[in-house]
């Protein structure tokens, strides 16, 4: 059975399937569609990161296709639709890179409730902006507002309680006396209640159409003198130019900001001027032990699919 991997993948996972299907790991092939749409003429599985576009040109390419395994868990770039209409399986790695994400919104929400980082340089140049650098605050005893209670959400909730945090969530999906709230100590809100309660937002909602600018301008001027955001969940929730503009006014306190509507970030982009922002390139679930943890269980899974149907 053929299977073609086409974005990055942890090498002992890859040796794994190598082993068992005939296999071609090339992960320059996100980036050369016409090579990509060649080289999955007869495969009948296929595993992509975020950046593969699997759409119906793609499914087309590919009429024996059965089973997509999708190494990390946002399914945008996926159409799910198509998929089913032709009976493709999808499997995403549900909760393998949750501890990476979760680890990078609580280190974030340290450093932008902190407000000390940001001056290396000139520490370093003996200016000594001691002075300018004391006033910055503690995150125990702050409120954290997620937006979004599910996997990722909970177990950032659970490291901020931890640090001492009171921790408030928004989820359409969960009722008022869902079990997740009592066992968890999160309390329910409404979005506009944790727009106005909390110090830190931390956004892990899916990108759909309900989602979509979810953060605008209206949202952004609800949330608390002063309070950041930060967004590991996907562009496009927050409207960028609102964001910076947020920034530019000192409204919001700071912002970490790891997914973009468009990634790359192109040039010219309004966040590029903006203060208190530290951006990355949408690596909050990449880490070494993610991609392992990712890996192995696309590469299990896959195979365990093969061989039941
Ligand atoms: P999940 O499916 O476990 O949880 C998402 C939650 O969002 C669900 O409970 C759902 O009910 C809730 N939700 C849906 N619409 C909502 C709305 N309008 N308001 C509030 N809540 C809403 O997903 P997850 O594994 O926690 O992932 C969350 C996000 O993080 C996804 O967008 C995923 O793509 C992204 N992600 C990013 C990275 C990264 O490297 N930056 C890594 C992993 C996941």
């Amino acid at each position: 059975m053929k299977l073609v991997i086409t974005e990055f993948m942890n090498e002992a996972s890859v040796a794994t399937l190598t082993g068992r299907l005939d296999t071609r790991y090339d992960p320059t092939l996100v980036d050369n569609r016409p090579a990509l749409l060649a080289a999955i003429a007869g495969i009948d599985a296929l595993i992509v990161r975020n950046r593969t576009r699997v759409d119906q040109a793609l499914l087309d390419a590919a009429p024996r296709l059965r089973v997509v395994g999708r190494l990390g868990v946002g399914l945008d770039n996926i159409d799910m639709k198509a998929c089913a209409a032709r009976q493709v399986a999808v499997i995403p790695a549900t909760g393998a890179n949750a501890a990476a994400v979760a680890e990078y919104v609580i280190a974030s929400a340290l450093i932008l409730t902190r407000k000390a980082y940001f001056h290396s340089a000139p520490t370093a140049a003996g200016a000594w902006p001691r002075a300018a650098l004391s006033g910055g605050h503690e995150i125990a005893g702050k409120t954290l507002g997620l937006i979004g209670f599910g996997s990722i959400g909970r177990l950032t909730a659970r490291l901020a309680m931890a640090l001492g945090m009171t921790t408030i969530a928004h989820d359409p999906a969960l009722a008022a006396d869902a079990a997740v709230w009592r066992e968890s100590g999160v309390a329910p809100r409404s979005f506009n209640d944790v727009l106005r309660e909390s110090d830190v937002i931390s956004l892990h909602v899916p990108l759909i159409a309900q989602t979509r600018n979810l953060i605008d301008a209206a949202a952004l001027s609800a949330m608390k003198p002063g309070a950041a955001l930060i967004n590991t969940s996907r562009g496009g929730i927050v409207d960028e130019a609102a964001l910076a503009q947020a920034l530019q006014s000192g409204h919001l306190g700071g912002a970490a900001i790891d997914v973009f509507a468009t990634e790359p970030l192109p040039a010219g982009s309004p966040l590029a001027a903006a203060p208190n922002l530290l951006l990355t390139p949408h690596i909050a679930g990449v880490t070494v032990e993610s991609n392992q943890r990712v890996g192995e269980l696309i590469a299990r899974r896959v195979l365990e699919w093969l061989e039941a149907h």
